[in-house]
């Protein structure tokens, strides 16, 4: 993808610009640059960066998040797929004909909510519950969510009539242009609340602290993001409630590092112990396990415990766990250690550091 353009400075407005000035900067750029009314094809790229910037500047939560990471927000925050919406709520009336506009509905879908969870090494390898506290909007207990005082009902808009757009006649070289705009009273609805609710003010959602439970599942990685799909905030009069997106952060281990599904560690092994062989102790996540080392171990040889890594997200197999075997060498700490290991060197005929014995030593290492 292509290094992506600041979204502010797309449409022309500073960064701590109001909703009102977004949505102002883009109806006129989006004026401009419509295809229906300017052929020039850099106006059309233009215009799709313009709507796409729109449709992240418009929105709370995607605001939030963009503000937070910038461009580094991933592909969901560009949403170019369904531009058509957009042309048709504003420019749906008397321009070619196209008139497939579909009405704003009253009720618009809650925000999301963006938390952040810590884990332990272990929590994120098997998994956990967690209890997400979170500031959210609720359901108004009132009216239900319709905004109404209760016994009173919606009524059709004063200004627009209950048609939900204000026509705009404007002159153009190719003639008079008729353009529909969403009524900014009724927000496009043709409905505007005749008594708004004494506890909610008409949004139809109140504010809430609320704590979410949350199944983190076994395996996951840190930097991970999780959807949970109808737990954010309540949407406006009843629209339907936002998602809540939980980003995993995961601690590290002192002793494992993880890769992907497997753990890796190293294995210290005295010296004595890599020559003559032995049993020892080596960790996992579920505790000790013992394995046998062969005698003659040399270091960096790596030990291979199937099965004993993370689980893979969303199925039962499990990674592996690789343990690397690092030989420890002894410095003699006693008349009697240097004495036994001289006498052992001298055994081995290793005591003598000739040329010819170390050459013959790096021969049989490459040539085995
Ligand atoms: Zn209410
Ligand atoms: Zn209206």
């Amino acid at each position: 993808m292509a290094s992506i353009p600041d979204l502010y400075s797309v449409l022309g407005v500073p960064r701590g610009a109001s909703d009102e000035d977004i949505r102002r900067a883009y109806r006129k750029l989006a004026r401009e640059l419509h295809p229906d009314v300017n052929d020039d094809p850099e106006a059309e790229r233009r215009f799709k960066q313009v709507t796409a910037a729109y449709q992240t500047l418009s929105d709370p939560a995607r605001r939030r998040q963009y503000d937070m990471f910038g461009g580094q927000a991933g592909p969901d925050l560009f949403p170019f797929g369904d531009m058509g919406d957009i042309f048709d709520v504003f420019f749906g009336g008397g321009l070619g004909g196209r008139r497939t506009r579909t009405r704003p509905t009253r009720t618009r879908r809650g925000e999301d909510l963006f938390i952040r969870v810590e884990l332990t090494f272990e929590e994120a390898a098997f998994g956990v519950r967690k209890e997400i506290r979170a500031d959210t909007l609720e359901e108004c207990t009132r009216c239900s969510g319709s905004g109404c005082e209760p016994g009173t009902h919606l009524s059709r808009c004063g200004r627009c009539g209950g048609t939900g757009e204000i026509q705009d006649v404007s002159r153009s070289v190719f003639g008079t242009v008729m353009t529909a705009r969403p009524c900014t009273r009724c927000q496009g609805t043709g409905e505007e609340i005749a008594a708004p609710c004494s506890r909610c003010g008409g949004e139809g959602r109140t504010p809430a602290e609320r704590t979410i439970p949350v199944d983190i599942p076994a395996g996951v990685t840190d930097g991970m993001e999780l959807r949970v799909s109808g737990e954010g905030r309540e949407g406006r009069r009843g629209g339907g409630t936002g998602d809540l997106y939980v980003s995993v952060r995961v601690a590290p281990h002192p002793v494992f590092e993880r890769r992907g599904q497997d753990l890796v560690c190293a294995l210290p092994v005295p010296m004595t112990q890599a020559a003559l062989g032995a049993e020892v102790q080596i960790p996992t996540l579920e505790g000790e396990e013992a394995v046998r080392i062969e005698p003659g171990v040399e270091s960096g040889t790596v030990i291979k415990l199937r099965g004993k890594g993370v689980p893979h997200l969303g199925r039962r197999a499990r990674g592996d766990l690789f343990v690397t075997v690092v030989v420890e060498t002894p410095r003699p700490e006693s008349k009697e250690e240097r004495a036994l290991l001289e006498r052992l060197a001298e055994l081995r005929g290793e005591r003598q550091q000739d040329n010819g014995g170390l050459i013959g030593r790096l021969r049989k290492l490459v040539k085995p």
